[in-house]
C-alpha cells in the first residue's frame, strides 16, 4: 500500500490518548451492556478477564504524558510518514475511509456518512463504554461512536501472537473493520450482535463478518476515490500482495485459529467473530463486489 506523497493530510479526526473525546455520554444500563460485549469482539475474549470495568476510569496520571506524546505524533503526521509509521498510517486510513464512505454511502444506501472520531492510545483509556485496556485489541464503542486503537496491538498481538501480517495494508484492514461497526451503528444493525451473541451462525458472527465485508468494500474503492478538493485518491496503490496480507490477518483473527493458538479445542458454539475461512471469504466479498448489498450477512447462509 502506498499513500500518494503530494497531498494534504487532515489529522483533526484523530486524538491521542482520548483527548478531544466528547464527554458526558451516559454509561450503564442497556447501552453499556451492548458496548461491553462489542469491546471484546475483536479478539473474542471474555471481557471479565481483561480488567474491564463498566463505567470505571483508567489511571489518568499514568497515561497523560503518553497521551500528549501521541497527540504530538499525530499532529506532525503527513502522507509520507503514513507509508512508514503505524500511528500516521492509522490517521491517513481514517481519512481514506471518510473519502470512500462519504462517496459510497449516499449513492448506495441514500444515507450521509458521519465520520466517527478515532482515538489512538497506549495502556488504557476511559471511553463511553467504560474503561478499557489495550488487551481488548482495537474496538469501536457504539455508546460514544468512537474508534479506539493501541498501535502496539499490531506487532505485539496480531503478528507475534496470532501470526497475522505485519504489512501496512493489514493494519488498514483492522481500522476499516472498526469503521464497519460504526456504519452498522448508523444503520441500526449493531444490536443484532447482542441479541444472539455466540455460535457459528449467530448474530454476533454476522455482525463481525459484515464489518469485514465493509472493510473489503473500502479496499475496493480506496484507490479510486478522490480526496476532497482534488482528483487524486489519498491511497495510490493497494496491490495483490497487500490483499494477501489482509487475508493472512483476517484468517489469523478467525475464532477457530484463535482457539487453536490459545491451546483450546475448536468450539464453534463459542464463536463470536467467525472462522478464518468465513472472515477471509467476507472480506473478499466486499473487496470484489464493492457493494453494501453484497455485505448482507444477515440474509446469507452461514
Ligand atoms: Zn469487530
Amino acid at each position: 500500500m502506498t499513500f500518494r506523497q503530494n497531498g494534504q493530510l487532515d489529522t483533526s479526526g484523530v486524538s491521542g490518548g482520548g483527548g478531544g473525546r466528547r464527554r458526558g455520554v451516559a454509561i450503564g444500563g442497556g447501552v453499556g451492556g451492548i458496548a461491553i460485549v462489542l469491546i471484546a469482539l475483536f479478539l473474542g475474549v471474555d471481557p471479565s478477564q481483561l480488567g474491564l470495568t463498566e463505567g470505571g476510569t483508567t489511571d489518568q496520571g499514568a497515561t497523560t504524558e503518553s497521551a500528549q506524546q501521541i497527540q504530538q505524533h499525530i499532529d506532525q503526521c503527513d502522507l509520507q510518514q503514513a507509508n512508514a509509521d503505524t500511528t500516521c498510517r492509522i490517521v491517513a486510513t481514517t481519512e481514506s475511509l471518510e473519502d470512500v464512505w462519504t462517496a459510497q454511502l449516499p449513492q448506495q444506501v441514500g444515507v450521509d456518512w458521519i465520520q466517527p472520531h478515532t482515538n489512538i492510545f497506549t495502556g488504557g483509556i476511559d471511553t463511553g463504554c467504560g474503561a478499557a485496556t489495550s488487551a481488548v485489541g482495537p474496538f469501536y464503542c457504539p455508546a460514544d461512536n468512537e474508534v479506539y486503537l493501541d498501535p502496539s496491538f499490531f506487532d505485539d498481538v496480531l503478528v507475534q501472537q496470532l501470526g497475522g501480517s505485519g504489512d501496512g495494508a493489514s493494519q488498514m484492514y483492522v481500522v476499516a473493520h472498526e469503521f464497519g461497526h460504526h456504519l452498522q451503528t448508523m444503520l441500526g444493525d449493531i444490536q443484532r450482535s447482542q441479541q444472539d451473541p455466540a455460535g457459528p451462525s449467530s448474530g454476533a458472527v454476522r455482525v463481525e463478518l459484515q464489518a469485514d465485508c465493509y472493510a473489503g468494500l473500502w479496499a475496493h474503492f480506496a484507490t479510486g476515490t478522490p480526496a476532497p478538493g482534488g482528483e487524486l485518491p489519498l491511497l495510490e496503490s493497494l496491490t495483490e500482495r497487500d490483499v494477501d496480507g489482509i487475508i493472512q490477518t483476517a484468517e489469523a483473527i478467525g475464532d477457530d485459529h484463535i482457539q487453536r493458538t490459545g491451546g483450546a479445542r475448536v468450539d464453534p458454539s463459542s464463536w463470536t467473530h467467525g472462522s478464518s475461512e468465513m472472515r477471509r471469504q467476507w472480506f473478499l466479498t466486499g473487496y470484489r463486489e464493492g457493494s453494501v448489498q453484497a455485505c448482507d450477512t444477515f440474509s446469507a447462509r452461514l
